[in-house]
């Protein structure tokens, strides 16, 4: 793994190839773009249950194989430092004991010392259960070992404001504007977002259908965060975390605690 000691480090962990781009394309390739953040992604499942391989004919297995090949070419469109990709059965994570899922996460958090995970928010958004499910082992997982290391410092919840919800053609669950503690300006780095999705050939018609109106190519993708608030809301994933860990490498031994905004 390239990892750069001295760079800061984000770990998105979503549940099926195509959930990282939908809501954090822009977020990923500015990171990367500028140059001072590693970017790494786990997705859980090889999203090989997608109505979509039906009508190309595929079977669950042929699907798998070509989604995979395809969120590996996403990763390298943004340029991501590393891509973890598992093989859970896609639509059936409530199925699986969740410690199960809780250890495969665990390892690979430990492996790369985030100190920034990102996923989903309690509701998935969409609502799709394995979505619901990737956010409470993601949120069991952090809250653990921010206790048990010093890396990790902030869990961000990808999340849709209500102002651009509506530009959807499916419903979503949305958040407040007031409600939203980061937005990030992914103005610059849409094309790599367009060519994120675009590359993602095998469920074109739904990010057609969901781009129907834009709405995967607005200029801010939003976050709220785990026991923080921010208003208003930052523009940067790391706000608040670097002037603290300059702080704590200059008082070695002394114990490092998120700081945590009007925590609630
Ligand atoms: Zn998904």
């Amino acid at each position: 793994m390239a990892k750069r000691e001295h760079n800061e480090r984000v770990l998105l962990i979503f549940s099926h190839p195509d959930d990282e781009s939908y809501g954090c394309g822009g977020t990923m390739a500015k990171y990367v773009q500028e140059g001072n953040t590693d970017v790494f992604l786990l997705t859980l499942t090889r999203g090989e249950a997608s109505s979509q391989g039906q009508k190309l004919g595929l079977t669950k297995e042929q699907m798998g194989e070509k989604r995979s090949a395809e969120i590996r070419e996403v990763a390298r469109i943004y340029g991501l430092t590393e891509l973890f990709l598992l093989d859970f059965p896609d639509s059936q994570l409530e199925t699986l004991d969740p410690c199960e899922l809780e250890g495969a996460i665990s390892k690979i958090v430990k492996q790369v010392e985030p100190q920034v995970i990102i996923s989903f928010p309690p509701h998935g958004i969409s609502g799709f259960v394995d979505h619901i499910i990737t956010h409470a082992v993601v949120k069991r997982v952090f809250v653990e070992l921010r206790e048990t290391t010093r890396y990790l410092r902030r869990f961000a919840m990808q999340c849709v404001p209500d102002t651009v919800a509506g530009m959807m053609e499916r419903h979503i669950h949305t958040e407040l504007v007031d409600k939203i503690d980061c937005r990030i300006h992914v103005e610059p780095y849409l094309e790599f977002k367009r060519r994120g999705l675009e590359v993602q050939k095998s469920i074109a018609e739904v990010i057609a259908r969901d781009n129907a109106n834009n709405a995967l190519m607005q200029p801010n993708e939003y976050y709220r965060f785990f026991k923080e608030r921010f208003v208003p809301p930052v523009e940067d994933l790391f706000a608040n975390l670097r002037a603290r860990r300059r702080a704590s490498n200059r008082g070695a031994g002394t114990s490092v605690r998120p700081w945590r905004i009007g925590s609630t």
